[in-house]
């Protein structure tokens, strides 16, 4: 018998944790924590415990699938590249460089998000690239890139413990970043201040020492009336303002038309407690903010950052240790997949496409020529099939659950000419597909994964994909080489070494730096030891940016014919759109079905008991799922995890979109609630229609 012990990273959330994959034989057995791991120092959530028990499941995909008259048949890998090849060249041919899109994925390692944009790029003369950060941080990078210069996080994981205080927006760590809460819990313990901003009373709502039920959609009044209470008492810290910023005034000005009574009207928080947190905030030595989708899934996403980005800077909380701007970053690679430049407007290390001096250097090392027009967003991609896209490449991506409205998204995809999933399971996007491959996942290769701190790590070969699976890195380079491009890497090391020389902020990276503990980026040179927080002296577009922030109320509010507002999200037992979790058994038998919580005030009114059967509808669809009475949501509102596809919550939601960063509307839009009747119900019904 033969064990190994792999140390990796885990596959699911940002947090990035250390993991050890025991594999027997040839098998993954069991999966311990790192104790030498930088962030999470021996500890694990109940996801990364069971991270190996998806790797080997049945429903693995094995070999390349043709879909023909009767359903997908096995072809062999050659075939199915050229065709590949073929197809999407013959879309680019007949209706132009813009007919292809790409979309490359948060799961897949940076050196395989480098590659397929490259791939993208040069091989269709298009930036129709994106991937799923779209739809969870879209606004966070747009918005702190124009106020502080870098989209990051501006801390490091364990600043969050010398903090004395933290606030949290719209983020329920506890169930999407447990490691993370475990530090916010620990720097509680020592006596920071925690408050936590959010509709729904989360876990870290019920633990804080201040809960904030603001209304939907609500963040710019309140962090606009905080501000005005900060001013009207000389809280600000003015020397940081004037030394370190730019457009103050254009905000004081804005903040005259946010009297506190309609900062209190519009969020539902009593002035009191604006004005107690405000000082709190301004007042406290080093405090950090925390922020997730409860910011950013709205259709003022992009301002509602910039709120946060002038709140922190009237205050000088940032540019500090245990400080900062901290956006949560959801899966395992999303950092990375940003940074790699899997974006239609930016090339790898936030470099403009439009740029001609940038686009200029990656051509001379590229030896092509780069289109230099944005190319389409991921719901843009979706939106357009059929129409102005007739080709579409998903690597490790699942639109079909994780896209709004995800009916009128099937749709889209029927009318493409071709679409190509390569993925580990046959997910349901991988079904629309014509061709269909194989992938790794995350125990079959190696790579870079960079967390939510912006810490690159390294990811460890534990055992062999199965069948004829294999590794991203391995099917990008043979399809580049069947589009004839200039792809002739030996290995993932090679990627990254090219990488270092065009990204500045990766530029001292290379795989054996990263051997012990990993490097934050930036790290410009070889001998620099990787940064633990942004921006110390000046910001990293030179002084920081206050923008206005415009709010605009949810797109879709509650009307007497959908009278609730419903709210989609995560859950801690599942990832994403549930291809790995719910393939786990423990993690499944955890949480096995779709629930919609409900307040109980709601379900009295509609007859509705624990556990009854009941159908949630919006104006684009309606889903069947168990109710789960909590006084968590408030009334006149549900919540609907959104990673269950026999009751997909993105059947229900709509397209509304963030004008700047094309985010969908996924934290508010108007739904109805009916308890569904039973089968004996609908017998008995039906009995009683006869004898009328
Ligand atoms: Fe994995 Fe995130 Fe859990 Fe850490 S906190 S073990 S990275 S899912």
């Amino acid at each position: 018998m033969k064990i190994d012990f792999i140390k990796t990273i885990c596959p699911y959330c940002g947090c990035g944790c250390g993991i050890i994959l025991e594999v027997v034989d040839g098998n993954i057995v069991k999966t311990l924590p790192d104790k030498d791991h930088p962030v999470s120092r021996g500890q694990l959530c109940i996801k990364g415990w069971n991270a190996h028990e998806f790797v080997h499941h049945p429903d693995r995909l094995t070999s390349p699938l043709l879909k023909g008259k009767n359903g997908f048949q096995k072809i062999p890998w050659e075939q199915a590249l050229d065709i590949a090849a073929e197809k999407l060249k013959a879309a680019a041919d007949k209706y132009g460089p813009d007919a292809v899109a790409g979309l490359s994925s948060a799961r897949v390692s940076n050196e395989e998000n480098y590659l397929f944009q490259k791939l993208i790029r040069t091989g269709f003369s298009t930036n129709n690239v994106d991937h799923c950060a779209r739809l969870c941080h879209g606004p966070t990078a747009a918005a702190m890139a124009r106020a502080l210069g870098s989209g990051a996080m501006t801390n490091s994981i364990d600043d969050f413990v010398g903090a004395d205080l933290i606030i949290m927006f719209g983020s329920n760590a506890a169930e999407t970043h447990p490691i993370i809460m475990g530090k916010i819990y620990e720097a509680r313990a020592k006596g920071a201040t925690l408050i936590v901003v959010d509709p729904r009373r989360t876990e870290p709502a019920k633990n804080a020492d201040f809960y904030l039920p603001i209304n939907f959609g609500a963040d710019i009044p309140l962090i606009n009336g905080m501000m005005g209470h900060i001013l009207d008492n000389g809280l600000e810290d003015s020397f940081f303002v004037t030394e370190r910023t730019q457009n103050f005034e254009a905000v004081k000005k804005n903040l005259a038309s946010w009297p506190m009574d309609k900062a209190v009207e519009i969020s539902g928080i009593g002035p009191n407690m604006i004005a107690k947190v405000a000082q709190l905030y301004a007042k406290a030595k080093s405090a950090s903010i925390v922020f997730c989708m409860g910011i950013t899934q709205h259709s003022c996403g992009t301002a509602n950052v910039h709120a946060i980005c002038n709140l922190a800077m009237l205050c000088g909380q940032v540019g500090r240790q245990n400080a900062g701007i901290n956006p949560l970053r959801g899966q395992n690679n999303v950092q990375g997949s940003c940074d790699m430049g899997a974006l239609p407007n930016l090339l790898p290390g936030y470099q403009d496409v439009t740029d001609p001096g940038v686009r200029s250097k990656f051509e001379a090392s590229w030896k092509t020529c780069l289109p230099s027009t944005p190319g389409l967003t991921v719901t843009e991609m979706t939106g357009q099939a059929g129409d102005n896209v007739k080709a579409i490449y998903i690597m490790a991506e699942n639109p079909m659950m994780s896209d709004p409205d995800i009916n009128h998204v099937r749709e889209r995809l029927k009318k493409l000419d071709f679409l190509m999933v390569q993925d580990i399971f046959l997910t349901e996007t991988a079904q629309l597909a014509d061709l269909v491959l194989p992938g790794a996942c995350f125990a079959e290769k190696t790579g870079t994964f960079t967390n939510t701190e912006r810490r690159v790590q390294l990811l460890r070969k534990a055992v062999l994909p199965p069948g004829e699976a294999v590794d991203d890195f391995t099917i990008l380079n043979r399809l580049a080489q069947k589009l004839n491009l200039d792809f002739d890497y030996k290995n993932p090391e090679e990627v990254m070494d090219e990488l270092a020389t065009l990204v500045p902020i990766y530029g001292g990276i290379n795989f054996t730096r990263l051997e012990s503990a990993g490097l934050q980026w930036p790290c410009p040179s070889h001998d620099h030891q990787g940064t633990s927080f942004l921006h110390k002296d000046n910001f990293s577009r030179g002084k920081g940016l206050f923008v206005v922030p415009d709010y605009t109320p949810p797109r879709e509010m509650p009307d007497p014919e959908y009278p609730l507002v419903l709210v989609t999200g995560r859950m801690f037992c599942h990832y994403h759109t549930g291809t790995m979790t719910r393939r786990s058994k423990t993690l499944s038998q955890e949480a096995a079905h779709p629930f919609a919580q409900i307040h109980p005030d709601d379900a009295l009114a509609l007859n509705i008991s624990q556990q009854d059967s009941v159908r949630v509808s919006t104006r684009r669809g309606s889903i069947v799922l168990s109710a789960r009475l909590t006084r968590d949501v408030r009334p006149g509102s549900l919540f609907i995890p959104f990673h269950f596809a026999e009751a997909p919550a993105n059947a229900l939601t709509h397209e509304a979109l963030d004008p700047v960063s094309k985010i969908p509307e996924f934290k508010a839009c108007a739904a109805k609630l009916a308890k569904e009747e039973s089968k004996e119900d609908r017998k008995h019904d039906s009995r009683k229609g006869q004898d009328i």
